[in-house]
């Protein structure tokens, strides 16, 4: 397939830089980039900055930044196309000397055969042909003397030694007009592929209405680089019927585009959440912390990665649900009365008396055998017991374990909580 048929393929991901980089945009880079990866080729970024009004160093830095969050590093580049514009002129220039384009009230059209067509072999697509009677003569360079963007491109492609060009199907349009341009120069065009579209799970074209749309929204939101690339590679491409699970050396050994599929691909956030709470699972709880302290920038207590891990999706769960062990969480007065109806009050001061008795050290399987004793004594069910000091704790019925949630308060505070909560019960009358 195209990714192993030449000694040393050159790829590039070509971002505009008129905005935020987009899921779409990732999966681009990254297909670019396991290529590149799996073939000891070569991986050149190159930014589209030619639209002077939208590009700007603000986008360029935040793209720079998505990449690097993603861990796709790039050999080459980052290459201006904006400062290759000299070399755009020259290149017009020798398109008119050589008589394949003309001046036309200022601007310099491209000649287009009235007969014929261009077919341009695309590895995921097949080969698609273009009449010529569609296509009229077309500018490359405007009146004010700048050069237009397929002339750019298909320069930029020939000068860097782009051998294959994969990117979004939005550019399908435009390959016939950078064929033309490169065989003008006598030159043989790269091989191209281009991405089927992204969509939402409503089949409508994906946007932020979809939920996170942009890296940075991803990694605000909690999610794992390592996640994230392996759900994208998904989206269009499968190795098999089953796998979904793909370490980054199985994606750079396994890709290729004979598996890509024409048909758009579905960014389903709740598949990646699902996907991401597995690789936090994963994590080695040290590296989970730090990862957490550096998302939030706060500092993480070991004990409560060690009680949240399981129960994470995304690393901006932790804090909702191990907040409580700095500081208990704003009081949930309905869930209170709901678990202090019908003589709450006593079975939670009877966890508390088991919990003050219950030895040292104060740890998961001692906590344990003191509530499930106080369940046993007063034979009513598990959760009579357990929620009063779930909410009594935290504030809230949602709490990683009971067990682990009060071992990892420790007594002291336990206790603390517990009375304050039953303070407040005997002051509303229950
Ligand atoms: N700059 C274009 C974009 O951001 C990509 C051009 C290309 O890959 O040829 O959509």
């Amino acid at each position: 397939m195209m990714n192993v048929d030449l000694p040393s393929p050159r790829l590039r991901f070509a971002p505009s830089p008129t905005g935020v980089l987009h899921i779409g945009g990732a999966r681009t880079a990254l297909y670019n980039w396991l290529l590149a990866r799996g073939s000891g080729g070569t991986f050149v970024l190159r930014i589209e900055d030619t639209d002077r009004e939208r590009s700007t160093p603000e986008n360029v830095e935040q793209i720079l930044d998505a990449l690097r969050w993603l861990e796709l590093d790039w050999d080459e580049g980052p290459y201006s196309q904006w400062e290759r514009r000299d070399r755009h002129g020259e290149v017009v220039e020798r398109l008119v000397d050589g008589g394949h384009a003309y001046e036309d009230e200022g601007a310099v059209r491209l000649r287009v055969p009235d007969a014929g067509e261009t077919v341009i072999h695309d590895a995921i697509r097949g080969d698609i042909a273009f009449p010529h009677s569609a296509i009229k003569d077309f500018v490359i360079r405007r009146s004010d003397g700048s050069p237009l963007y397929n002339l750019a491109v298909a320069v930029d492609d020939l000068d860097m030694g782009i051998t294959h060009v994969v990117r979004g199907d939005d550019h399908i349009s435009n390959t016939p007009r950078q064929v033309m341009i490169l065989r003008a120069l006598s030159e043989e065009p790269p091989a191209y592929a281009h991405l089927p579209l992204l969509h939402g799970p409503d089949g409508k074209k994906l946007s932020k209405r979809h939920g996170a749309a942009s890296v940075q929204d991803l990694r605000e939101a909690g999610y794992l680089p390592e996640a994230v690339r392996n759900y994208i590679a998904l989206l269009g491409w499968g190795y098999d019927e089953s796998t979904t699970f793909f370490t980054t050396e199985e994606l750079i050994e396994r890709f290729d585009l004979s598996r890509v599929s024409k048909n758009p691909a579905v960014f389903d956030e709740q598949k990646l959440r699902w996907m991401n709470g597995r690789y936090l699972r994963e994590l080695d709880p040290d590296d989970l912390r730090r990862r957490l302290e550096e998302l939030t920038g706060r500092e993480v207590p070991p004990e409560a990665v060690a009680i949240t891990q399981e129960k994470m999706q995304t690393l901006t769960d932790f804090w909702p649900l191990a907040g409580f062990l700095v500081q208990r969480g704003p009081f949930d007065d309905r869930a209170w009365a709901r678990v202090m109806r019908d003589s709450g009050p006593e079975r939670l001061r009877a966890a508390r008396d088991a919990l003050e008795h219950a030895g040292e050290p104060f740890d998961v399987e001692r906590v344990e055998a003191a509530l499930r004793g106080v369940v046993e004594r007063l034979g009513v069910k598990p959760k009579d017991v357990f929620q009063p000091v779930r909410v009594a704790i935290t504030g809230t019925t949602v709490s990683p374990g009971i067990f682990e949630s009060v071992a990892a308060l420790g007594r002291e505070e336990t206790l603390a909580r517990i009375d304050e909560a039953l303070r407040r019960a005997s002051g509303t009358g229950h």
